[in-house]
């Protein structure tokens, strides 16, 4: 049991607002309260925003990017420093093990701002010399400039990676930020405040205003015309509601959305490699990793081998608390999310699935029984165009299905109106080029999942997203590239 208490960060200053509401913050793991989140309303997000308006033309505006990249530094060292703190809040909101938020989510929210410090720092401009009748000539060159206040929207799967992924890249570039954390994991991102006072960042530069989406603060920050921008992370169908909110104004949106994310196992892969990449695609975070994969095409010669052994991986994860070191898999982000999977659980038998393993709510010990728990689950027997091959699940689950063809495979693959991630795994390289452009995804691994470079474009194809970010590219939606012509 813990009593911490969410507030706002405006302005370089914790505030609980002036709304008066609050809402629970509950460990998915034991459904323990953590504490009361301020939620914010117009008036907070209008304070909000209005500071981050200021702070562009305060010190931080003036600042060289030397100057810039050494805070971002600075604030990187600082959530290292305070990594348990950080750890700790991270696992109290997700339930997620603290081996895997040790390895990924934490160092991941701090390298974001030294990766996007170091592109500010190195990238060039194009330069074109034009020649004219005169002779003289003109040149040409580019000039980045901040985009001016960003909106952040993220959600809960990974809250301190995923937010800093966006304001890493926003802070280097010049912007000012307010973000909007997901409802479900406040924690981490209100003590980034913290780090950010510590490390000198001038106030109303980086701002958090709690709440929900609808009719609360996440609405009416996209809604906001002081937001010249907005970067989102999350579900399509919200997505779709902010790109309404978007068009009011012309504003730039950037979007990382949902995913039914194949894999496609040939009967010549290392299948070693492709049970460990598989388990990790299906059930790392509970399932809940928008590159994860829910629908797993096996070449026939090798299905039943495939199927048999990822079974026995599944059976040798262990549920339970997060501090628990033998732990590799915790509970999913809330009650309604997992009545949101048990949904798709039902629905699977009813449609007359085979469950080779799970399909319902684990038994747990009695301090566990409140959490948000469901089974490892895996499929077969299901036609491509059953819901469940076709929505997005958001759990520790996939299908199986068998393949005869490489050409049918990559059609199936294709076949849905998302398009983020696929995984190939085979030993011929001929093979593994040739699927790897044929995917319609914006990331595909040959042999691995989730190896990621940050220097990379990220973002999905179809209803996957809008926008790339990474490395240079982010550099795309976090400023504004300007042309000055000179004539000689
Ligand atoms: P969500 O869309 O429910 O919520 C995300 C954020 O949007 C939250 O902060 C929420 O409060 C806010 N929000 C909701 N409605 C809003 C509205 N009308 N206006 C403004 N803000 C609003 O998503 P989630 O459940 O938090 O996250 C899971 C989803 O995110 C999955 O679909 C997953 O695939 C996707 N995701 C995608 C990526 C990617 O990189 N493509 C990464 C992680 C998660």
């Amino acid at each position: 049991m813990s009593d911490r208490e969410s507030l706002h960060f405006i302005n370089g200053e914790y505030t609980a607002g002036s709304s008066g509401l609050t809402f629970e913050n509950r460990c998915p793991v034991d459904g323990s309260l953590i504490g009361l989140v301020h939620e914010g309303k117009r008036e907070e997000v209008d304070a909000a925003v209005s500071a981050a308006r200021a702070a562009l033309k305060g010190p931080w505006g003036r600042m060289s990017v030397e100057e810039r990249v050494r805070m971002l530094y600075r604030v990187a060292d600082g959530i290292t420093a305070r990594f348990d703190e950080f750890l700790e809040a991270e696992c109290l909101d997700t339930g997620k093990p603290k081996s895997l938020a040790s390895h990924i989510d934490i160092p991941r929210g701090a390298a974001n701002f030294k990766v996007f410090a170091d592109v500010i720092r190195n990238v060039p401009t194009e330069g074109f010399f034009l020649e004219t009748p005169d002779g003289a000539g003109a040149q040409n060159y580019g000039v980045r400039t901040p985009k001016g206040v960003i909106g952040v929207i993220s959600p809960w799967n990974l809250p301190l990676l995923l937010m800093t992924w966006k304001v890493g890249p926003a802070l280097a570039c010049g912007n000012t930020v307010v973000v909007k954390p997901s409802e479900e994991t406040p924690l981490t991102t209100t003590l980034l405040g913290e780090v950010m006072n510590d490390a000198g960042v001038p106030r109303g530069v980086f701002n958090v205003v709690h709440g929900f989406g609808p009719d609360s603060a996440g609405a009416f920050l996209t809604e906001h015309p002081g937001v010249d921008a907005i970067t989102f992370t999350g579900e399509t169908r919200t997505g779709t509601a902010i790109m309404k909110a978007a068009a009011e104004g012309v504003r730039d949106v950037s979007f990382e959305l949902g995913g039914k994310n194949p894999a496609i196992v040939f009967a010549d892969c290392d299948m070693d490699k492709a049970i460990e990449g598989t388990m990790r695609s299906v059930f790392a975070n509970c399932g809940q990793v928008c590159l994860g994969t829910e629908r797993v095409f096996v070449e026939r010669p090798v299905f039943d081998e495939f199927v048999a052994r990822l079974k026995a991986g599944a059976e040798g994860l262990k549920l339970g608390r997060p501090e628990d070191e033998t732990v590799n898999m915790g509970p999913l982000i809330s009650k309604e999310h997992q009545q949101k999977v048990l949904g798709y659980y039902k629905l699977a038998k009813d449609l007359g699935a085979t469950v080779v393993i799970g399909g319902g709510v684990p038994d747990m010990p009695d301090d566990l029984k409140d959490g948000a728990w469901v089974e490892p689950t895996i499929w077969t027997g299901l036609g491509d165009d059953s819901a469940v091959m076709r929505e997005e699940i958001f759990g520790p689950c996939c299908h199986i299905t068998p393949f005869d063809e490489e050409e049918e495979v990559i059609a199936r693959a294709n076949d849905t109106v998302y398009g983020l991630a696929s995984a190939v795994w085979t030993e011929n390289m001929s093979r593994g080029h040739r699927v790897a452009a044929q995917i319609d995804c914006g990331i595909c691994w040959v042999n691995s999942w989730f190896l990621r470079d940050l220097r990379t474009a990220f973002g999905g194809t179809k209803q996957s997203g809008i926008g790339r970010e990474g490395g240079v590219h982010s550099l795309e939606f976090y400023t504004e590239l300007r042309n000055v012509c000179v004539k000689l």
